[in-house]
């Protein structure tokens, strides 16, 4: 039976507005996602199947580096529900890390030692697939400032906490007013040294990284580490790599984590470039996490065995500071675990 495809309309080829505007405008109906991308009206059914248990949310700028017609695009698969997110697979649970057995007040989780880890924002400007938070509770933790002071009194009283990380959702979606607060409130906390932002936000929308950003950014007396989230090499543009160098600009280290995908970033040609792309862009490759089995993202999951084959043949084509570590997070533990 022949297909109906669906004419790709990518919208305009650059994006324009500011960074929130971009959010606001994002694609967040799987109708729309398809037809911008000219896939066949065959992906409509279980991209609406799997938008009901996690909703799509993929702004232009992301959409605009997709190619039209193709569902085995790597940038694609990350961001199209499929009907099998429904499935219940013994092991994919809602809760893989057991992040809720570790927070000691609201908006705080504490699992290792030295740091702990802030929800910012409960918001994120992507909805990844695989996201080992799909199912977290946002709404429980999401504090205002007033329920700020409980988590910020937890770090008062540990001195042995040096860092401070920002995570969410993703805590560049917060406003800067907001996240400028924040940060005056954790640099008057005098054994912090450390400030570490977990984001996606400049890859999904590099705009995001703008003045109101950089000023608070390049204020702090924090060391600052922005620990982005790239799988793919297709995912840095100029424009990403230009938000990078601003944010380089205003002393931050940049480092990267990716998560091993089936069908996104499996293979040893994918990985490589992904490794020299990222050191092009002045990012250094941190962590290469096999997936935490959340429920719903079974079809991304690539073996123990098949991933340590892989890198080990990435070794054998990269020099040792582009090699991203192999890990993977158990609940319970101190660390991430190696594999
Ligand atoms: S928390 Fe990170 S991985 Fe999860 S949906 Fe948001 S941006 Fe994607």
């Amino acid at each position: 039976m022949q297909e109906n495809i669906i004419i790709a309309d990518k919208g305009p080829a650059s994006q324009t507005g500011t960074w929130q505007q971009q959010l606001s405008q994002a694609v967040r109906d799987p109708a729309v996602l398809c037809q911008r991308l000219g896939l066949s009206d065959k992906w409509l059914p279980g991209a609406r199947t799997g938008h009901q248990l996690f909703e799509v949310c993929v702004p232009d700028a992301y959409v605009s580096r997709i190619a039209p017609g193709d569902p085995g695009d790597p940038l694609l698969r990350q961001v199209l529900p499929l009907a099998n997110e429904a499935l219940s697979l013994p092991g994919f649970v809602a809760d893989p890390l057991e992040e809720a057995d570790h927070q000691p007040a609201s908006g705080l989780i504490h699992k290792y030692a030295g740091r702990v880890l802030l929800i910012a924002s409960p918001a994120c400007a992507i909805n990844c697939r695989y996201c080992f938070r799909r199912h977290f509770p946002y709404s429980e933790n999401s504090p205002s400032r007033a329920q700020w002071q409980e988590a910020l009194d937890y770090l008062r009283a540990d001195t042995s906490i040096h860092e401070a990380i920002l995570s969410g959702g993703d805590p560049l979606a917060a406003n800067d007013r907001q996240l400028a607060w924040l940060v005056e409130q954790l640099e008057a906390i005098p054994h912090l040294k450390r400030l570490r932002i977990h984001t996606r936000l400049p890859v999904v929308i590099p705009d995001r990284v703008d003045d109101a950003l950089l000023d608070w950014l390049s204020a702090t007396r924090l060391q600052k580490v922005v620990v982005l989230h790239i799988n793919h090499a297709n995912e840095i543009d100029q424009s990403v790599a230009d938000a990078c160098d601003r944010l380089k600009q205003a002393g931050v280290t940049l480092l990267n984590q990716s998560v091993l995908l089936r069908d996104v970033n499996d293979d040893v040609t994918t990985l490589a470039t992904l490794s020299e792309r990222l050191f092009e862009a002045g990012i250094l490759p941190y962590y290469l996490h096999v997936l935490d089995p959340v429920q719903g993202a079974a079809h991304f999951d690539v073996s123990d065995e098949e991933a340590r084959k892989l890198v080990a043949s990435l070794r054998d084509l990269l020099p040792g500071f582009l090699m991203p570590r192999l890990v993977r997070e158990i609940p319970g533990k101190g660390s991430k675990t190696p594999l």
